[in-house]
């Protein structure tokens, strides 16, 4: 199960997200285009946009669900404040 505290930075807020267990398989990317893409230098995908319509919705579920290595999230944060909320507790609150 992807964990929101090794979530990767450059995925844009909200409720999909990659962690750091992605392997670069290219399957997300594959089966949502229009919100994963891969992030070059680090070797990765990342979540580029939220899913916006059902059909994209359906995609991104897809997606997390045929990943091989359970790198995507679906409890995301939707704002800043959230994130960094979500990760002081996941550090415990320190
Ligand atoms: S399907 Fe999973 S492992 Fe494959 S590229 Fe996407 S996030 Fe990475």
């Amino acid at each position: 199960m992807a964990e929101l505290a090794n979530r990767y930075e450059n995925n844009v807020l909200g409720k999909y997200f990659v962690d750091n267990q992605c392997i670069d398989c290219d399957l997300c990317r594959e089966t949502a285009p229009a919100n994963f893409t891969r992030y070059d230098d680090g070797g990765y995908s990342v979540v580029k946009k939220q899913p916006a319509t059902p059909e994209e919705e359906k995609a991104c579920k897809e997606a997390m669900e045929g990943c091989p290595v359970e790198a995507i999230g679906n409890s995301g944060p939707d704002s800043e404040a959230e994130l960094a909320a979500a990760l002081k507790a996941a550090k415990g609150g320190k």
